[in-house]
């Protein structure tokens, strides 16, 4: 039988341990990923219309410590730390952690429809994969999903496909 001396010295974790996700802001690019993944609802990511901010969002009185949003996190931003006294005093809010993000309106319709940061990230990859980046692909990316499924619609009917008829 094993005992340990905490609380009187600290317990150290074992490798691998899922103790509180922390987060880093500066790495967060708005993308949402770790709140359709997160099984309790712990995590969310939602546009607020009326600030005209996506607000990033997390309850750590929910966290099941599943680390799915680690793993589904394309920055980093997110991942569990070692980290196992999490008890707070007296104001359950002490255990809810939030941050703003700016958004970006669509070009055509004027719709906020992502984050500024997530539109970078997207260059930036773009970049790394050794894309030119060129006014278009900018405008492309600036353009929400409805208005890209629309102009492709009219591409398609466009002089290529139907010889100039509508
Ligand atoms: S560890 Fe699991 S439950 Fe906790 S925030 Fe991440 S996805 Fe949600
Ligand atoms: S998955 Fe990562 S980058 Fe995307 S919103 Fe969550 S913490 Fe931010």
């Amino acid at each position: 039988m094993i005992t340990y001396d905490y609380p009187f010295k600290s317990y150290e974790v074992p490798e691998g341990f899922r103790g509180k996700p922390e987060y880093d802001y500066e790495k967060c690019i708005g993308c949402g990923a770790c709140a359709i993944a997160c099984p309790p609802n712990a995590l969310n990511v939602k546009y607020d219309k009326e600030n005209n901010k996506v607000i990033w969002s997390f309850d750590c009185g929910r966290c099941i410590f599943c680390g799915r949003c680690e793993e589904v996190c394309p920055t980093g931003a997110i991942a569990l730390s070692p980290l196992y006294e999490m008890a707070v005093r007296f104001d359950y809010k002490n255990l809810k952690e939030e941050s703003e993000l700016e958004v970006v309106k669509c070009k055509i319709c004027g719709k906020a429809f992502t984050t500024k940061r997530l539109i970078n990230y997207a260059i930036e990859r773009m970049e790394v994969a050794g894309a030119v980046i060129n006014e278009e692909k900018i405008d492309y990316l600036h353009t929400c999903p409805e208005c890209k499924k629309s102009g492709a619609v009219e591409k398609f009917i466009s002089e290529e496909h139907f010889g100039g008829k509508k």
